[in-house]
């Protein structure tokens, strides 16, 4: 084991790293070693890791800052934090699908389709009601 060298976190092997990892400190290589690793358990670490990404990127559109450029307004952080834990939740296996009544009017489904993607589903019902 050397600072060219990292070791894959699931299977173990030492592979040399690509030249602009070298130097990094032993984490990061390892790190760089497992996501290029091809041993059945880094595969699936990468695509759980790629899962999670496009879903929370999905949470930020729907739910962010960013929903207010599509004229739906951002909901608080707290509660996308906690959008965030299904992700990983789902992206993890312990859970399907997970619904957030976020407030009277507005509720978030998170849910894995049967393509093995992460959905992110935003329901908002305006309704106008006046009484005098
Ligand atoms: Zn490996």
């Amino acid at each position: 084991m050397n600072e060219n060298t990292g070791t894959c976190r699931f299977c173990g092997q030492n592979r040399i790293v690509d030249e602009k990892y070298k130097k990094l400190p032993g984490e990061k290589r390892d790190e760089a070693v497992t996501n290029a690793c091809t041993c059945p358990e880094a595969r699936r670490a990468v695509r759980v890791k790629e899962q999670i990404e496009k879903a929370r990127n999905c949470i930020n559109q729907l739910c962010g800052e960013e929903a207010a450029s599509i004229g739906i307004s951002p909901i608080k952080t707290e509660a996308i934090e906690q959008m965030y834990a299904v992700v990983d939740s789902i992206a993890n296996g312990n859970l399907r699908s997970a619904t957030l009544q976020i407030c009277s009017r507005c509720k978030v489904v998170i849910g894995l389709t049967s393509k093995g993607t992460i959905k992110v589903k935003r329901t908002d019902s305006k309704t106008h009601q006046l009484e005098e």
